[in-house]
């Protein structure tokens, strides 16, 4: 299995070198040259537990790994660090299925590529004869940067520094980072926005000389972004896994189609359920669901992807997006592979903010449904869910959620198809907006982040459905690891601090 850029069909790396590489150098995402089926069938697959079945399919992308390595990484990733043997499992409530994607160190979906991102890289270094120490550098906004380093946190052979904006990020996201242990992390906060912070850590990656220092030093720079197969592949695993959960417990037959929706932001989590479908998963809708940010609900209903509109901050901030940058992996494919015509929407898409796909791409996306739920719909689908249930879901799912009741209701969706919902973060971490959502009394202008999951864990039924994860008694008296503090123009220093 080699892999194309998407602005790039002539070049063919493999599997190892495309996760050392990340982005193509053409400004390209990597894909498989070909998707690969499935080499067993989905009954066999059934039989499987999470590890093993991960196996079964990141080995048909991951082909240059060896079974020792592949099945390594699987270990070191998917063990101990979940809070359940299933790491992905399918809860029922309300006439749907929410696969639970939360229940790793940092409690949000990130964790199932970034748990193992690290392992595949420092595998693919070795296997590539790369001798330098790979260093993450990472501007995060809050969720992405814990998640990396919770993943990358003691990995020989690595290290990693995470940007965070001073005062930008909420009690839980700032206390998860500065408890973060291991010996090779470092967060540092920085006087600055989120924007700031990238543009920074973009400007150290492109300085050549620094680099070169860095390198005399054995030290080499890479990333840990969502657009790497690396992450991607990994995502694919457990969109099988819920199916074939279904499967074991009798709830259809093999072959049953079922829809899939997905909480999306930067088209990462879909675009793996995408390929699942295209390796043989039984779907018959993707549902991409959008909140305020809509642009990908508008580019499904006509073929306009325009990011030239209002950005809204809302209570499902990991999909607070406007450039999908997953998304250019589906243009490539609904073009039929055609690089130089995935070039020339990107490049519209850098000048301009905005492309129009042609009518025979459109058919590319039939299988695609879209919607978007405002603030009050996300609020709403929370407190009614929990009402009808007693099961409590995160603001990002219950967009989701929310997205999914409406295209059913419009028909788009059919009723009896088994509706699979991505649940991609544990309400412990959103906890003020899922109290408020429920219990609009409470008041939540007086009290921090802390006591308001202490106020979750009075509505949440005490039946042990769903206790206070590992993640939020760590930081409730984790010691404060880290408290470095800079000025935007401290950032390199910083690093080569940190590197010496
Ligand atoms: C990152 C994230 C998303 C969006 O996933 P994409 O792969 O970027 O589309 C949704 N929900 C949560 C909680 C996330 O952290």
């Amino acid at each position: 299995m080699l892999y194309n850029s998407t602005r790039d069909n002539s070049l063919k790396l493999t599997a190892s070198e495309a996760i050392l590489k990340g982005l193509s150098d053409d400004g390209g995402l990597f894909v498989p040259e070909k998707i690969p089926s499935f080499g067993r069938s989905l009954s066999d697959m059934a039989e499987m537990d999470y590890r093993e079945l991960a196996y079964e399919i990141m080995k048909l992308y991951l082909d240059d790994f060896t079974k020792e390595e592949l099945t390594g990484c699987i270990k070191k990733a998917y063990g101990d660090n979940f809070d359940t043997p299933e790491i992905a499992p399918l809860s029922y409530a309300d006439g749907r299925y929410y696969l639970e994607l939360f229940h790793g160190p940092t409690i949000a979906f990130k964790d199932m590529a970034l748990q193992i991102l690290p392992h595949l890289l420092t595998t693919a270094a070795k296997k590539n004869d790369i001798k330098e120490d790979i260093v993450i550098l990472t501007a995060t906004s809050g969720d992405t940067g814990k998640a990396a380093m919770a993943g990358f946190a003691d990995v020989p052979d690595t290290k990693i520094m995470v940007f965070f904006p001073h005062g930008g990020v909420s009690d839980v996201q700032r206390l998860q980072m500065v408890t973060q242990q291991g010996n090779n992390v470092s967060v540092v906060s920085v006087d600055g926005n989120f924007d700031d912070c990238q543009t920074g850590v973009k400007k150290i990656f492109n300085d050549l000389e620094f680099r070169k220092e860095l390198e005399a030093k054995g030290f080499r720079f890479s990333s840990a972004n969502s657009i790497n197969i690396g992450r991607l592949v990994p995502q694919i695993v457990y969109y099988v896994y819920a199916y074939c959960t279904l499967l074991r417990e009798d709830k259809i037959q093999e072959g049953r189609k079922i829809n899939i929706c997905v909480p999306t932001g930067n088209f990462g989590n879909i675009l793996a359920a995408y390929l699942a479908m295209n390796m043989g998963l039984p779907v018959e809708k993707l549902i991409c669901a959008s909140n305020m940010n809509n642009v990908l609900t508008d580019f499904f209903k006509n073929g306009t992807y325009d990011r030239n509109r209002p950005f809204h901050l809302t209570m499902s901030p990991s999909m607070d997006i406007l450039i999908s940058s997953n998304l250019e992996r589906l243009i490539y494919f609904i073009c039929g592979r055609d690089a130089s015509k995935t070039k020339t929407f990107m490049e519209k898409l850098t000048t301009e903010g905005c492309y129009t796909i042609d009518d025979d791409m459109k058919k590319g996306l039939a299988c695609f449904a879209a919607g978007y739920a405002s603030e009050d719909d996300t609020s709403a689908e929370i407190k009614r869910i929990f009402d009808d249930t007693g099961y409590v879901i995160d603001t990002h799912t219950a967009v989701a959620s929310a997205v999914s009741r409406t295209l059913q209701s419009q028909g788009v969706c059919k009723d009896d198809v088994p509706l699979v919902i991505a649940s991609t973060a544990s309400p412990y971490k959103f906890a003020r907006s899922i109290v408020s959502a429920i219990n609009s009394d409470t008041d939540a202008g007086n009290k921090n982040d802390l006591e308001m999951i202490d106020e979750l864990e009075k509505i949440i039924p005490a039946d042990g459905n769903m206790p206070e994860p590992k993640a939020i008694q760590d930081i409730r008296d984790a010691k404060i690891l880290h408290d470095i503090h800079i000025g935007i123009n401290g950032m390199k220093e910083t690093v080569a601090d940190f590197l010496k």
